[in-house]
């Protein structure tokens, strides 16, 4: 509400969400006049981006916002525990070790000081336990005030202006049209338009304005989760996020606060769950409520009777290379450029390191002034290429992993059941898959060798359970399995890394 209308500034960023404040604050702190607008800057109350994956937080070093964790009852996450009908297994984070060499923390120049890398003490978390832990550590919290921090942080830098308001056009220039050269912007009272050499969009799921790149740069809607709080829920293991598969769609659930538990049951349609007829009822009552552990049931059967649900559309998008001549000064960044399924929670992890690189790459110390275009175009098309490794494991690992989960015919289903025998061997059948899911092992030729992996033992434990009776109809199986398992991995594996 401080931004005067004839300035014309280095960057405008659009949507002050998970990844505007980022992008926003570190290139303020490098120097950059920097305009945020945000059409509500009340808290949120949504039921997304709650558990953050280690290699988020570690973003959050890198850009000296780590402090947007702490003071509100995050939970420290330590892990997953996996039930897979009546058998469970714990899988732990990575090692620091084993991550420390491939994926260090690189501060973002001239972002990180006065120590705002480093965790503080508060009631919920504690620095010393986190250094002395052996193993990288995500964490949990409340949406809205996870935001409320970052929104703080980026209102704090003196570069930064905000503004209240719904941008409704991005302007481009008069006599040249691939030039946009900034927002309108509808407040309270009016409309107002401000200019800015770059104009970053951060407007997130819904974002109105992906299709400034194309007409069919529209998100695929895969799936539904259906959302609820859970109040003084017991867990089977603390400080861990829990998947919990069977016959039913993939169910997920983490502690966010000391007090509150986050509970995410997938539901298998193209279209959300009626609430006509108790349809939505009926499905977490006869379908969810069953296959809870014994200790959660309570907790969630208050919660079913409270009535308190949220549906959102899980949905995909794979990133377009950016920096085309049709759309200079224009950059898409977050859930605007990219989604990715929300079982794994990986979006603000990928969200935030797309900051981190995007706030490096843009460095003074490669480019004075944004309108030089030509070497903002060399940059973002750089930015594409370097995003691509964590992106790629990140996005395709969710859903592949969907796929398995909310396994509904015969070859996923034994597809899923070698995912999980292949998590009972242990050793790097496990480090490898955690890493990969946690975002430090952003490698993906890992995820490949382990895809595939999991295919062919998939594979082998069918022909173990079939016997020598069953040989014939294991062996048709095996080339299913084996098609499938191309199916649900290839083709998101070619998006993200070649197309
Ligand atoms: C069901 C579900 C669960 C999820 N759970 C997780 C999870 O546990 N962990 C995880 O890492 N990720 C999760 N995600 C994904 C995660 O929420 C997103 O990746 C992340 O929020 C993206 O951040 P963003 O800044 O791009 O967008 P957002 O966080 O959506 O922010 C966009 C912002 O832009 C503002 N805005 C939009 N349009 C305009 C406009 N025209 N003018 C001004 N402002 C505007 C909005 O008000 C909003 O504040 C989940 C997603 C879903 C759907």
């Amino acid at each position: 509400m401080t931004a005067p209308l004839d300035v014309k500034y280095d960057v405008i960023v659009i949507g002050a969400g998970v990844v505007g404040p980022a992008i926003a604050t570190a290139l303020a702190r490098q120097g950059r006049k920097v305009l945020i607008v945000e059409r509500d800057w009340a808290k949120p109350d949504r039921i997304v981006g709650e558990l953050m994956q280690p290699a988020g937080v570690k973003a959050l070093r890198e850009l000296g916002m780590i402090s947007a964790i702490n003071n509100i009852e995050a939970f420290d996450c330590r892990g997953y525990y996996i039930k897979y009908f009546n058998k469970n297994i714990q899988i732990p984070y990575p090692l620091k070790e084993d991550t420390a060499r491939t994926n260090p923390v690189k501060p973002v120049a001239d972002c990180v000081r006065d120590g705002n890398d480093k965790l503080q003490e508060d009631s919920t978390l504690s620095p010393s336990e986190w250094d002395e832990d052996e193993r990288v550590r995500g964490v949990a919290f409340h949406h809205g005030d996870f935001l409320q921090n970052l929104r703080q942080i980026v209102k704090d830098e003196p570069n930064v202006e905000w503004v209240e308001g719904n941008v409704v056009k991005i302007l481009r220039d008069n006599f040249d049209s691939t030039i946009v050269t900034g927002v309108r912007v509808k407040e309270s009272v009016g409309s107002k338009d401000y200019h800015a050499k770059l104009t970053i969009c951060c407007d997130g799921i819904y974002s109105k304005f992906r299709k400034e790149l194309s007409s069919n740069n529209v998100p695929t809607i895969g799936s539904y989760f259906i959302g609820l709080y859970m109040t003084d829920c017991k867990l089977p293991a603390k400080h861990h996020g829990h998947v919990i598969l069977g016959d039913q769609a993939p169910v997920i659930v983490y502690q966010i606060s000391p007090t509150e538990t986050r509970i995410l049951c997938a539901y298998r349609s193209l279209k959300p769950p009626s609430r006509a007829n108790n349809e939505l009822y009926n499905y977490l009552k006869n379908e969810v409520l069953p296959v809870l552990p014994e200790e959660t049931k309570p907790a969630f059967e208050i919660a079913l009777e409270g009535g308190k649900y949220r549906v959102m559309p899980n949905q995909y998008l794979p990133a377009r290379r950016q920096g085309s001549s049709q759309h200079k000064g224009l950059v898409m960044l977050g859930d605007s450029l990219n989604m990715r399924h929300p079982l794994t929670g990986g979006g603000m992890t990928v969200g935030l390191n797309d900051a981190v690189l995007l706030a490096k790459l843009l460095h003074p110390a490669y480019i004075a002034d944004f309108e030089e275009y030509d070497e903002v175009s060399r940059i973002l098309k750089q930015f594409h290429r370097k995003r691509k490794n964590l992106d790629a494991v990140i996005n395709t690992l969710s859903v592949a992993l969907y796929s398995l989960f909310a396994a509904d015919k015969n070859s996923l289903k034994i597809l899923q059941r070698g995912c999980f025998q292949y998590f009972l061997l242990g050793g790097s059948c496990v480090t490898g898959p955690i890493g990969l899911l946690s975002g430090m092992l952003p490698f993906p030729m890992l995820l490949f060798n382990h895809f595939f992996s999991v295919a062919f033992y998939a594979i082998y434990c069918n022909f173990k359970d079939r016997g020598l009776a069953g040989f014939p109809i294991a062996l048709l199986e095996a080339f299913a399995v084996f098609f499938t398992a191309v199916i649900v991995f290839a083709p998101y594996l070619w998006l993200e890394l070649v197309a």
